[in-house]
């Protein structure tokens, strides 16, 4: 699902990343692990094709990313659902709503196809009772439970976490990621960023330990 082969990624004079090599396969859930400035978010944005790598290849379900451009860029990102460590939820409208939004933007208007939808991923995530409340009245836990359904209403094939824990508490902590297992027991590829590495290897899943751009050991399941 994710492949990257020798990817060097420089800003300038600084080396952010250094040959890096990394492979994610279809149905996995993978960690990607690392201090503050290690690299991770780099990573994720190379993945995405919104940065592109200084050197070497990287392919994302089955599309040469660095190659894209324009529309083909735009429908290899419904291809992926993204969580962030802040939520990016819309602060004024309802936990339902925000979810509503991304099935509109992929062009699904049938209201009943909407809630449909909606009622499943709230099922799977536990937020059925939260779906009618502003999201600024929810805790951080639930916030992000939300902000992962959201990421999955549309059923992509590839779900990306960056540091989707780190402004929880370790109860929380632990609650999203087994969430992420449930997801990736489901069928969905799930990579998720992290400096937890106490709870990576709590998960006993596979992971990427990076640091200073460098790969220093895969941890596999
Ligand atoms: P992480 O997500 O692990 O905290 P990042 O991928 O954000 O790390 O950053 C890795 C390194 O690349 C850091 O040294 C950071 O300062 C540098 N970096 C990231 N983005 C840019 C940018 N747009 N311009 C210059 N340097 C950057
Ligand atoms: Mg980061």
């Amino acid at each position: 699902m994710i492949q990257f082969s020798n990817v060097t990624k420089s800003f300038g004079e600084h080396f952010a990343l250094d040959n890096i090599r990394l492979r994610v396969g279809r149905g996995e859930l993978c960690f990607l692990c690392g201090p503050s400035g290690s690299g991770k978010s780099t990573i994720i944005n190379m993945i995405l094709g919104t940065e592109k790598p200084t050197e070497g290849n990287i392919l994302v379900n089955n599309r040469n990313v660095p190659r894209l451009q324009g529309n083909a860029l735009a429908e290899h990102l419904r291809h992926i659902g993204m969580v962030f460590q802040d939520y990016r939820l819309v602060d004024r409208l309802s936990a339902y709503d925000n979810i509503a939004l991304v099935l509109r933007i992929c062009g699904i208007s049938n209201v009943k196809e909407i809630d449909r939808r909606i009622q499943a991923v709230a099922q799977l995530l536990g937020i059925r009772s939260l779906l009618g409340a502003n999201v600024h009245r929810l805790s951080g836990g639930e916030k992000q439970r939300v902000a992962i359904a959201r990421a999955l209403v549309h059923h992509p094939p590839l779900l990306i976490a960056d540091e989707p824990t780190g402004n929880l508490d370790p109860r929380q902590t632990q609650d999203i990621f087994r969430i992420f297992t449930k997801i990736q027991e489901m069928g969905t590829t799930v990579f998720v960023a992290t400096h937890d590495l106490d709870m990576v290897h709590q998960s006993g899943r596979a992971a990427y330990v990076i640091s200073g751009g460098v790969v220093r050991y895969v941890v596999s399941p």
